[in-house]
């Protein structure tokens, strides 16, 4: 049974459905659902899994239309419901809808995508799955009344061929989203072609509330970029939960006190978030602590280490680190009271001008709420600086016991994240990623890829759950308005150009990158 927990886990996008719930999920279920019915002991279904994984990530905000389920026919508790569906082979595809099941037998990725489309298409004429937008082609007028009208929401038109599928995927692709509709047309449609000015399709023609109109500018005429450039019009969230509607408002934070915006770029990092979070992981998270000792003072003196070695900060706050680090090393203790290393932050060094900020300003990582972003993102934001600067300063750690170490940041934010990071949640999954892969890294690029990568795992699993700000939607980053480079299509899948990905992020996160602006 080891193997079919792991076949599919919790953490990947589909629905793991059993004997005890798949009728009960699926049947009178609102939307369409894709089954596939394996055996954890068949060697197709363990080499196709990574497919159905893919197909199943690819298409996760299409839930509310469809959604992809798996059973495991292995495993015993479901013997009686595999026989009752009548399973002989594995794997076996099945859709559901309006409570039948019928037959399914392509498994190719791209072409399983397009007949999800058809087969949703062909339903929403009844008005179902529940809440998923028409897929047919919109009609020129429906289209032309749009022009210089004031309206709530934006209005995006795909224009295509008849036979393309990318309108289709981009309406479902924004289905959980507010503020925004989408439609697609066709470019058999002369008249719309020409009041628009569209020459070439696929093509997207953007309606602003303020009763604009425009061509939209995508840097490539894929279905990811136009899904996410849509998704990143200001104004345009992804639909709140429930749960998420009780949370504290924006600018509130919890007391009563606004706090203000500030304006920032995404394109920058900013050494306030980075600062900030020195200052909450030294003085807040840390202070917890009465006594580092053991295990856990190497674990802080390596985080010292690399810090002070590769933070691109203020010369007041590296000799900060510089002199935080030589203190420890210089001192015999087994054990260290945390207060004494609190009143050396706080007090001593002050004396000498070397100073951490005690102000919390959030830029780059400042949330529409104060319960949301802040301090996890600022400490991924850290990371991810220090891996670039592992990458770009090769000889800043010699002397360290870190030199020619490619794992030196990571190993120490691993341990870090599983000694000290107050989610316990986060620093469990964290060391599971870190188990399953970590061994691969080879070089310090490696490394600043691994920790890119899996963070993008992490915003897959957050995205739409309550740890996300409906105003800072959990996307796979960067975007291509970020990095138009880094994405590429193959077979109608969206794959990253890693080689882009990896020159992206060493100048992103890289020293010249980071702004001063707001920083005490
Ligand atoms: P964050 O995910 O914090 O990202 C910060 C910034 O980094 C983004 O604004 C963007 O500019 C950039 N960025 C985004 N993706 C990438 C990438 N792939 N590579 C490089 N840069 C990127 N929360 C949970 O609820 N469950 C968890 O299991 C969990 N695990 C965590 C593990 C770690 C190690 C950390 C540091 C945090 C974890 N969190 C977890 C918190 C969560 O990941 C976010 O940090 C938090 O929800 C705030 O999200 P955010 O929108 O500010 O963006």
């Amino acid at each position: 049974q080891a193997q079919s927990a792991r076949l599919y886990t919790e953490e990947d996008p589909v629905v793991i459905l059993s004997s005890d719930s798949l009728k009960q999920t699926v049947l009178n279920s609102s939307s369409a659902w894709l089954l596939q019915f394996y055996s954890s002991w068949c060697g197709h279904c363990i080499q196709y899994s990574p497919t159905w994984k893919a197909l199943a990530g690819d298409v996760k905000d299409w839930a509310q239309a469809i959604q992809i389920g798996v059973l495991d026919c292995a495993h015993e508790k479901n013997f009686d419901i595999c026989k009752e569906f009548g399973i002989h082979f594995y794997p076996t595809f099945r859709v559901c809808l309006f409570n039948h099941f019928i037959n399914w037998a392509d498994r190719e990725l791209q072409t399983v995508r397009q007949l999800m489309v058809n087969f949703v298409q062909n339903h929403t004429k009844h008005d179902w799955p529940v809440g998923c937008p028409p897929l047919d082609p919109a009609r020129s007028e429906e289209i032309l009344s749009l022009m210089g009208k004031k309206t709530e929401f934006y209005t995006a038109v795909i224009v295509e061929d008849e036979d393309s599928y990318i309108g289709r995927e981009v309406i479902l692709d924004l289905m959980p989203y507010e503020g925004l509709a989408v439609k697609r047309a066709l470019s058999s449609d002369k008249l719309l072609m020409e009041k628009l000015g569209i020459s070439s399709v696929p093509s997207a023609y953007l309606f602003y509330p303020n009763s604009t109109h425009t061509v939209m500018n995508v840097q490539k005429r894929l279905r990811f970029f136009f899904s996410s450039f849509l998704k990143l019009l200001p104004g345009v969230h992804r639909k709140q939960s429930a749960s998420s509607l009780q949370r504290p408002q924006p600018g509130n934070n919890g007391q009563g006190t606004q706090v203000e915006w500030k304006e920032f770029e995404k394109s920058k990092v900013y050494m306030a978030d980075l600062e900030s979070g020195l200052h909450y992981l030294l003085r807040v998270e840390l202070a917890t602590h009465k006594t580092l000792e053991g295990e856990e003072l190497k674990t802080f003196k390596d985080f010292v280490t690399v810090v002070a070695k590769l933070f691109p900060g203020h010369q007041s706050v590296v000799k900060l680190l510089e002199t935080l680090l030589e203190w420890l090393v210089s001192l015999p203790l087994e054990k260290i009271p945390y207060d004494a290393i609190l009143d050396l932050v706080n007090n001593k060094m002050r004396i000498s001008g070397l100073y951490l900020s005690e102000q919390v300003q959030w830029v780059g990582c400042q949330g529409s709420s104060v319960a949301l972003r802040g301090y996890p993102c600022s400490l991924w934001t850290l990371f991810h600086v220090l891996t670039v600067q592992a990458a770009n300063r090769p000889d800043a750690l010699a002397n360290t016991g870190f030199e020619d170490d490619p794992l030196a940041v990571l190993q120490t934010m691993r341990r870090y994240i599983g000694t000290f990071f107050g989610c316990r949640e986060c620093g469990k999954h964290f060391e599971e990623m870190a188990q399953e892969s970590l061994n691969q890294v080879k070089t310090v690029d490696d490394a600043v890829l691994w920790l890119w990568r899996k963070h993008n795992q992490v915003n897959a699993r957050l995205s739409g759950s309550m740890s996300e700000d409906p105003m800072f939607p959990k996307t796979q980053w960067p975007t291509p308005d970020l990095c138009p480079t880094c994405h590429e299509e193959q077979e109608g899948l969206h794959v990253w150009n890693e080689q882009m990905v990896l020159t992206f992020l060493r100048q992103h996160y890289g020293a010249s990158n980071i702004s001063p602006k707001y920083s005490s």
